[in-house]
């Protein structure tokens, strides 16, 4: 495990935020723009290991990882120095101007670590709604097809064309339109909301799919399918064994490219390099980004080598995409990862906790499900009727609690009903406990 300078413990020393951080506050309200919203304002001076440290001396312990970013830990030691040679040496350059070869390896590990074992090619961008878009537009160069397929509950983003691939409206859409045509929405196989058995659902929704894509688009028309393939922003949602590898087939039998949308899921997060690994299922195009880097921004497009290679020379890029400092980052947390098996680290995390919040689950009846794979886990939560109605406001009050009581938590899905949890995996046990701990508190004194 990794050795941290951050001192692994909760320590409250404040009221959450304490008075440093309301004086942050109150200079951000000032200055950032009301559009960017903070969960919770508490101004990190630190971080390292499963804690964060904020302005007032509090540690606190991280079950966001800055949303499924720092998957290797918050100043990873290989990232710092991967980093810190890097910002020494140069820069920038430019790849579309004088490449450097940091670039290159990440798109080598990238063609190693991704789904296949055919023949791959990358492009690096900035951001994972970059790699969308541009995935886009790859997937309708190599199709000379514009109709893209998203499903319920999907995030993909919030430019404009990832808007439109966005299913919410509150936030991510609202007064933010018109949005591109050409995106048709298809029903989620979503196994709380679906009843049934999980092969039943499996089937029915993949049925769902195709007979309304027939219906509706037309197979021809279709340049992707872009799927999480399990929902991040839409709340932890894991389609049930089965329906992945049945659309997969079905795009493949359409000539339809199938993007794995992997920019939460992937890089250890859920217990193997991909989420779609643990159906070996294999995307046409696969996009990432949040956890590549160990926190510098950087995203990749990887596919098959002849759908990537389709693009005339000089029709993706951008002036920062793969830049070298983001590189060095993202060869020290890929590093990290293989080295200190973070694979197994997941797993180890999802077997340590999704136990403990069975166990709530059964205390407390407004946990209407737990789900989710590796260190990507979730709660949903339900009014005490028994109807699965959604209930935001207990799990706005529950991530409330947690925050104040030291445990950085995060709210997601549909109808922000959803609690989901997203740990560093150099995170230890002992913090696991405690952060559970917590969140048991937490129902304690909400429901
Ligand atoms: C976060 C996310 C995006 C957007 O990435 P940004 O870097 O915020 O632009 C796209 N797709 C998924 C699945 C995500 O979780």
């Amino acid at each position: 495990m990794t050795t941290t300078a951050v001192d692994q413990r909760r320590r409250l020393l404040t009221q959450i935020p304490g008075p440093r951080s309301r004086a942050l506050q109150a200079r951000k309200l000032a200055s950032v723009s009301a559009g960017v919203g903070t969960a919770l304002p508490v101004y990190i001076e630190r971080a390292g290991g499963g804690v964060l440290v904020d302005v007032d001396g509090n540690h606190l312990i991280d079950f966001g990882s800055g949303i499924a970013v720092t998957t290797v830990g918050n100043s990873a030691p290989r990232v710092v120095e991967g980093v810190r040679q890097q910002v020494a040496d140069f820069t920038h350059t430019c790849f579309m101007v004088t490449p450097y070869e940091e670039y290159v390896a990440v798109c080598e590990k990238l063609a190693e670590l991704t789904p296949g074992t055919h023949e791959k090619r990358s492009a690096l961008f900035n951001s994972g709604s970059e790699a969308v878009e541009n995935a886009v537009k790859i997937a309708r160069a190599f199709t000379g097809r514009s109709a893209l397929v998203a499903f319920d509950h999907a995030y993909h983003g919030r430019t404009n064309l990832t808007m439109a691939l966005t299913a919410k409206n509150m936030p991510y859409k609202q007064g933010f339109g018109p949005f591109v045509s050409e995106v048709y929405r298809m029903p989620m196989a979503y196994p709380y909301r679906w009843p049934g058995d999980p092969e039943r659902v499996a089937q029915e929704a993949f049925e769902a799919l195709a007979a309304q894509v027939h219906a509706q688009v037309g197979e021809q028309n279709v340049a992707a399918v872009i799927i999480e393939p399990i929902q991040g922003e839409g709340g932890f949602i894991v389609p049930p064994p089965g329906w992945l590898p049945r659309v997969a087939d079905w795009c493949r039998q359409h000539g339809i490219l199938l993007v794995a949308d992997e920019i939460q899921t992937g890089f250890c997060r859920t217990g193997e390099w991909f989420a779609c690994d643990h159906e070996s299922v294999v995307p046409d195009l696969i996009t990432t980004a949040k956890g590549i880097a160990g926190g510098l921004p950087l995203a990749a497009v990887t596919g098959r080598a002849d759908v990537m290679d389709a693009v005339h020379a000089g029709g993706l890029g951008g002036t920062y995409g793969g830049n070298p400092v983001a590189c060095a980052a993202a060869l020290g947390a890929i590093e990290t990862m293989e080295v200190e098996n973070l694979r197994g680290r997941a797993r180890e995390i999802e077997a340590l906790m999704t136990p403990r919040l069975r166990t709530l689950a059964e205390k407390f009846s407004v946990i209407g499900d737990v789900r989710g794979r590796g260190a990507m886990l979730a709660v949903e939560l339900v009014t005490a009727g028994g109807d699965r109605t959604p209930d935001a406001a207990l799990a706005a009050a529950v991530n409330k609690h947690c925050h104040s009581e030291g445990l950085v938590t995060l709210t997601a899905g549909t109808h922000g009903n959803v609690l989901r949890f997203l740990p560093p995996l150099d995170i230890s046990d002992d913090l696991l406990h405690e952060g559970l701990d917590i969140l048991e508190g937490a129902f304690l004194s909400s429901v």
